[in-house]
């Protein structure tokens, strides 16, 4: 469940250009020049721009619908940075007021570090690191901080009447420079008191065995639909006693959640359907009471609703940010459902039986009737909050357990994302560099992206599915080892089928060679080139990554002897060649007979044996080779997004005619446009 990222640890899991070679992305051909994917790079960040597809189809009602909820979405900006931190919205605000209102020279080493340390700020939503969640300390000294502070007029810093400069930098200076001051967004070290010890500003004044004891006496355990305690508020002493406050309005976060609300009213007149008007108006209520029962309400409505087109996330939603994972960060995402791509996953569902039958596994443990899962593949429209600027490739909501027993999720694939991070890796020389001839580079341009999000779908819609455990073996049999190898299962699935005429048959690709892409790509990014996310000297951890390691390196081990796939050097770099891909598909085929057979006896020696040998241990010389062909092409390790900019146009007599959509917004502008419009919370909340 929850959010699937994009990491470039799965960046050529999904790889290659969508150039065009798909029903129902004629919209890049209809463009002059090509689409300008790359937004901006700095630190450890390259921001990316991603395309709408289909926008220009919707209906006048429907794009008016996304215009509102996009709206919407990004007025929640705020809190989440307040959420982050307390001091977040200040040092925002005081970064921000330096930048646009500093006259003096602005072409320094010392400017240049100020505004790299803002760009970062961005894209964390805070001072802490999106990803490892320490502090980022920032690359220019403190007396150039106070220097550029105290020469910007104090009406455009955030200071209140009577305050000054010297008190801001002050207050800002041992938070933005001293290491030891809030060094992590979340603590997770056992044995120390996490809620002290957190950055995050979901706890003030308490401890930890405060916020326990105050939370257990809510919980009825009895209670079969439990409401998610402390989703929405923030933990306080005040005058002794612990309490909450609610983000709701009229409570905290009030003037964000009013300009939300506006916009979602104005969406709710524009819904497609009576259903989808009842799940706005339901979100509303619950951000005018504040009542976690209402947002049971309100989730309940919306997992029901599968007819329409337009879909949102809006509100309190994902909980990791807080070290005792209750509190939901605010976050938004508008999207609309992407007809072609989703008759791909239903083509492929309706055709379950025919996989589950003529799989490589033992018949034993094959399921008699198999019901594929038809997943919805959707664009988005718009990122919001804890979904922007780094954002996720998938999604599967929502989060309580119970309404998920009893009413189901709703399950996503983000293929406007993806295709982004596909097309703007073929244009960095990632492929040039990693890839052994121009014979893979064309493979993945022509067919990467298609056969990337084909092995995605045939691993959610059929893969996970797919199989049965013998009678007696216990499901958590695997036990640690069993979320590796359940992966590794779904994804042989999809790379076993990928390879059969029937997806040409079924009208999934257009030729037999389109599959190569893929087999090339995956068998790259497993065995060397998701390795530039391990720290040196680290070894694999992540679940999918093993599995992706254990693939890769099972076949190079197993083709040796025929050479089917082999590791070459070329100028002392060193190269996936694959020789002969049907072979390399017998092996995939092979090795999911045996994954299968592990996870239907539940054996767990072997599933462990496996694991061990091939998916942990990290190739020392071929990870430091990968490490340094990164730098020398300043490869980014983490990706963010710029969003699209939508205009209402309307007619002299005020009615709405259209709404278009531009990209051409840089990163730059998009945050102080935002910091402008959507600015409603004080400085300290
Ligand atoms: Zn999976």
């Amino acid at each position: 469940m929850k959010k699937l990222f994009f990491m470039l640890s799965t960046l050529f899991l999904l790889a290659g250009c969508n150039s065009g070679t798909k029903a129902g992305t004629e919209e890049q051909s209809a463009q002059d020049t090509p689409f300008e994917y790359i937004a901006d790079q700095f630190a450890d960040v390259e921001i990316l721009r991603y395309q709408v597809p289909g926008f220009e189809d919707l209906s006048l009602q429907q794009k008016e619908l996304i215009y509102y909820l996009s709206e919407a979405a990004l007025e929640g900006r705020d809190i989440l940075y307040d959420q982050h931190n307390k001091y977040n919205l200040t040092i925002r605000r005081t970064l921000e007021g330096i930048y646009e209102n500093y006259f003096g020279d602005k072409t320094t080493e010392d400017f240049k570090n100020f505004e790299t340390y803002l760009k970062r700020v961005w894209m964390a939503n805070g001072i802490h690191h999106h990803y490892s969640e320490d502090k980022m300390i920032p690359e220019f000294s403190k007396e150039y901080f106070a220097q550029l502070i105290n020469s910007v007029d104090p009406a455009r810093m955030p200071v209140k009447d009577g305050a000054s400069a010297s008190k801001l930098i002050e207050t800002l200076t041992p938070i933005l420079f001293d290491p030891a001051v809030m060094p992590k967004r979340i603590n997770q070290t056992a044995g120390v008191d996490l809620v002290q010890t957190s950055a995050v500003n979901f706890y003030e004044g308490v401890t930890e065995k405060e916020v326990d004891a105050f939370y257990n006496k809510m919980k009825d355990p009895n209670d079969n639909t439990p409401i998610s305690y402390g989703l929405n508020s923030k933990l306080v002493k005040e005058n002794g006693v612990v309490t909450e406050q609610v983000y709701k309005i009229g409570g905290m976060y009030s003037p964000a959640l009013e300009r939300v609300v506006k916009w979602l009213e104005k969406a709710a007149n524009v819904a497609e359907n009576d259903n989808q008007k009842q799940v706005i108006l339901s979100l509303i209520d619950f951000y005018k009471t504040g009542s976690l029962k209402k947002y049971d309400d309100y989730s309940v409505l919306w997992v029901k609703d599968l007819d329409s087109r337009i879909d949102f996330v809006n509100g309190f939603t994902e909980t990791y940010t807080d070290p005792l994972g209750m509190k939901g960060t605010w976050e938004s995402i508008v999207n609309f459902k992407d007809m072609e791509a989703t008759k791909r996953t239903e083509i492929i569902s309706n055709n379950a039986q025919w996989f589950e039958d003529n799989s490589p596994v033992d018949k034993q443990f094959k399921k008699e009737e198999v019901k594929g899962v038809s997943a919805k593949v959707i664009n988005v429209a718009m990122l919001g909050g804890d979904c922007y600027p780094s954002t996720p490739i998938g999604i599967n909501l929502p989060n309580a357990n119970w309404i998920r027993r009893d009413y189901g999720s709703k399950s996503v694939t983000i293929q406007n994302i993806t295709d982004a991070y596909n097309n703007a890796s073929l244009g960095n020389g990632f492929a040039e560099e990693f890839m052994w001839s121009d014979e893979e580079v064309k493979l993945a341009k022509d067919y990467g992206s298609l056969t990337g999000n084909l092995h995605t779908d045939l691993h959610e819609c059929l893969g996970h599915g797919s199989g049965k455990l013998l009678p007696g073996v216990d499901s958590d049999a695997l036990k640690a080892y069993g979320s590796p190898i359940e992966e590794t299962r779904a994804d042989l699935f999809g790379l076993y089928y990928l390879g059969d005429p029937k997806l040409v048959e079924l009208g999934l690709l257009p030729n037999s060679d389109a599959y190569k892409a893929q087999y090339y790509s995956y068998l790259m990014n497993g065995a060397m080139t998701q390795l530039t996310r391990i720290q040196p000297g680290k070894d694999v951890e992540q679940a999918h990554m093993r599995n992706r390691q254990l693939i890769a390196t099972w076949i190079l081990e197993h083709a040796r002897e025929s050479k089917a796939v082999e590791m070459k050097q070329r100028d002392g770099k060193t190269f996936i060649v694959i020789n002969d891909y049907e072979k390399v598909r017998d092996l995939f085929g092979e090795l999911l007979a045996e994954i299968q057979r592990i996870k239907s006896t539940g054996d767990f020696e072997a599933g462990k044996k496996l694991i061990e040998t091939y998916a942990v241990k990290v190739n020392r010389p071929i990870h430091e080779e990968v490490l340094e062909r990164y730098e020398a092409l300043s490869l980014s390790p983490y990706r963010g997004f710029v969003n699209p900019v939508y205009k209402l146009v309307k007619n002299d007599k005020g009615e709405v005619i259209d709404v278009t959509v531009s990209y051409d917004e840089d990163y730059v502008k998009q945050h102080l446009r935002y910091s402008n419009q959507s600015t409603a919370l004080p400085n300290i909340n």
